[in-house]
Order: structure tokens, then C-alpha cells, then sequence
């Protein structure tokens, strides 16, 4: 195998919970209101299915192919991007390190299937399938046990899987998901568009009455149109154990770690409530596309923002106001 390919592939994919963000962020960029993840951790397979918009029979054939994307044509597009997926690498990345088969139909069309095994791919063949995409990948790191070695023991990664997918609906909350862990559902979230219910859902500390939600328009700097901050928050009651793990981000649809947003949280949090008390909340900044830089980690988990002490003050304003009207 080509060393160089391998190498590129690791940096993207190094666990089953990488093959399940990149494939559901896949499914979310083809505007799938179901998506449904199946994992079978002792044979290094994970399957997701989802009624996204598909793919044609030539764009299946590319799919696998090294950097290529359906979402960005040119340089310009890279500081419009709108959708998870840019980097056309996913998908060439897996079929690198394990066996992949996907079957997909656009609407009007029938359905088609490719396979791909040892680094070849088979010719496309008709499927019956409603429309949607299939994605099956089997064997993972077939031919790296170390990095089957390096994962942590399946209980743990069914874990991780669990919380991505739960980061995800967080984000797209118009989306209902299933988790099959052995053809056992484990995790289903239903698509019903009410980021209070999940993250009641979710966080297990609070009841979805004790929750504020509220979506707050700003004008984006640089003259960049409008943002939207859209904040969920509660308090657990002061009985139940502090959780300080439960402050989530998302940008654009995608739940990040950003140490300079959390300490903004956290700051306005502590100067009207103390130190002993942690709220539950899930700031999802929705912002120009040429406010980001994703460019700061393989798995898109960090990132750039242009401003950032702009957005921290709006993130301690939007705090602060809600709690005018909640902590009484
Ligand atoms: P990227 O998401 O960065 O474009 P990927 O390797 O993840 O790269 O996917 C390659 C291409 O395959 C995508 O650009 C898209 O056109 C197509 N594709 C992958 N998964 C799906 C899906 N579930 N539904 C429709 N198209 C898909
Ligand atoms: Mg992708």
C-alpha cells in the first residue's frame, strides 16, 4: 500500500468514532432528516444509512477518490464553506483502511453500488434502494493492528460514539437519530426540533422545564451579515453533583472545544452565581463562513474565529441577561 496515502489517512481516521463523525457529517451535508448508525465493534464495522439527497452514478464513482468534494469548486469556495465537509479526504481515507461498500440513489434515478476492497474498487452496479446512501465499513485498520491496539476497549468507544452522536444532535436538532450497538438500539434522538428536550435528553441533570432557550441576532464584524446565537441553559438544583462537563459549543453545526468561548461562559457564570454551581448549556454560534478557520485540527475539533474578543462579549452579555430573567 502507499505509504504516503496511509499516512495522510491516520490523520483523519484513527478510530471507528472518526469513520461514524465523518460519515454522519457526510449524511448531514446531503440534508438527511434520518440517519441511522449501526456498529459492530469486534469486526471493526460501522454502517450508516441515511435519506440525504444521494449520489448519482458518477459522482459515486469519484467519491473515493483522493480529494475530491462535491463542495467546494475553487479557492473562493474555501472561505464560503457551508457545510462540515470540504477536504475530500473521508471517504478516499477509509477505503485506505478498510473494506467500504456504499449504495446511494438521487431521487430520480435508481440506486447504484461500489465496492471497495484492498484499495480497489469494483465497477458500479444497480441496487434497488430507496433514495438515500448506505455506507458500510467493515474491517477497520485491517492492515494496522496498532492502531486497533491504540483504540481504547470497545466499551469506551461505544461511549465516544454515543457522545458524538449526541454533540451532533445538539446541533441539528431537526435530524432523529439511531444508534444500533450489535443490532441492539442503544441511543435514539428524535428529530423534533427542540434543543431542550435533547439536551435534557443527554445531559441527565436536567429536566427540560428547568431550561431557557434563546436565540439571540448579532451583526457579524466585518460587515458579514448576521449571526445567530442560539443559547440553551439551566441550573441543576443545588442538590445534585456540580457536572462542569456540561457546557457544549457548536459552530456551524459542529460541536468544538474553544477555551477562549468556555472561559467566557464560565466568567459570566461565576460572577453571578459563585464557584460551586455549574450550569448546563449549549451555545451554538452560527456565523459567516469567513469568520472560521477549521484549518487548526485534522478533525475540524478546534478552530480559528476571527474576533474572538468580539464574540466572548457577546457570549458574557447573552449570559448575563438570561440570568436576569431565570436565577431568581
Ligand atoms: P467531503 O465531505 O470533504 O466532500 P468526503 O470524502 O467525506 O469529502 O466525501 C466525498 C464526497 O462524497 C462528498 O463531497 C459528497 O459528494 C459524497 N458523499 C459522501 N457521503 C455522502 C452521503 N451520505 N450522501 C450524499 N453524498 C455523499
Ligand atoms: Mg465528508
Amino acid at each position: 500500500m502507499d505509504v504516503i496515502k496511509l499516512i495522510a489517512a491516520g490523520e483523519v481516521i484513527d478510530s471507528l468514532t472518526a469513520v461514524v463523525r465523518e460519515l454522519a457529517e457526510n449524511s448531514l451535508d446531503a440534508g438527511a432528516g434520518r440517519v441511522v448508525i449501526s456498529v459492530q465493534p469486534s469486526l471493526w464495522r460501522v454502517q450508516v444509512a441515511d435519506n440525504g439527497k444521494g449520489m448519482d452514478r458518477d459522482d459515486l464513482f469519484l467519491c473515493t477518490q483522493a480529494h475530491t468534494t462535491s463542495k467546494i469548486k475553487d479557492c473562493g469556495d474555501l472561505h464560503r464553506i457551508n457545510t462540515l465537509g470540504f477536504r475530500g479526504e473521508a471517504l478516499h481515507s477509509i477505503a485506505q483502511l478498510a473494506d467500504v461498500k456504499i449504495v446511494s440513489r438521487v431521487a430520480d434515478d435508481c440506486g447504484y453500488e461500489i465496492c471497495c476492497h484492498n484499495n480497489h474498487c469494483s465497477t458500479i452496479n444497480p441496487v434497488a434502494i430507496a433514495p438515500g446512501t448506505i455506507i458500510t465499513v467493515e474491517n477497520l485498520f485491517k492492515n494496522i493492528p496498532l492502531r486497533r491496539q491504540a483504540n481504547p476497549p470497545f466499551k469506551q468507544q461505544i461511549k465516544q460514539i454515543q457522545t458524538l452522536i449526541g454533540q451532533l444532535s445538539l446541533c441539528h436538532p431537526q435530524v432523529t437519530w439511531q444508534l444500533f450497538v450489535d443490532d441492539k438500539l442503544i441511543l435514539y434522538i428524535n428529530g423534533d426540533n427542540e434543543i431542550k428536550k435533547i439536551l435534557s435528553q443527554l445531559s441527565k441533570t436536567i429536566k427540560y422545564h428547568d431550561l431557557t432557550a434563546q436565540q439571540i441576532t448579532i451583526n457579524t464584524p466585518e460587515e458579514n451579515g448576521l449571526s445567530h446565537l442560539d443559547l440553551v441553559l439551566g441550573l441543576p438544583d443545588r442538590l445534585s453533583r456540580p457536572r462542569p462537563d456540561w457546557v457544549k459549543i457548536g459552530l456551524n453545526g459542529r460541536v468544538i472545544k474553544s477555551p477562549e468561548l468556555e472561559s467566557s461562559i464560565y466568567s459570566a457564570f461565576h460572577r453571578t452565581l459563585g464557584r460551586d454551581r455549574f450550569p448546563v448549556i449549549f451555545l451554538h454560534l452560527k456565523t459567516s463562513p469567513q469568520q472560521i478557520d477549521w484549518n487548526r485540527h485534522p478533525a475540524k475539533a478546534e478552530i480559528y474565529l476571527h474576533n474572538i474578543d468580539f464574540w466572548q462579549e457577546q457570549i458574557k452579555s447573552a449570559i448575563n441577561n438570561i440570568f436576569k430573567i431565570t436565577d431568581n
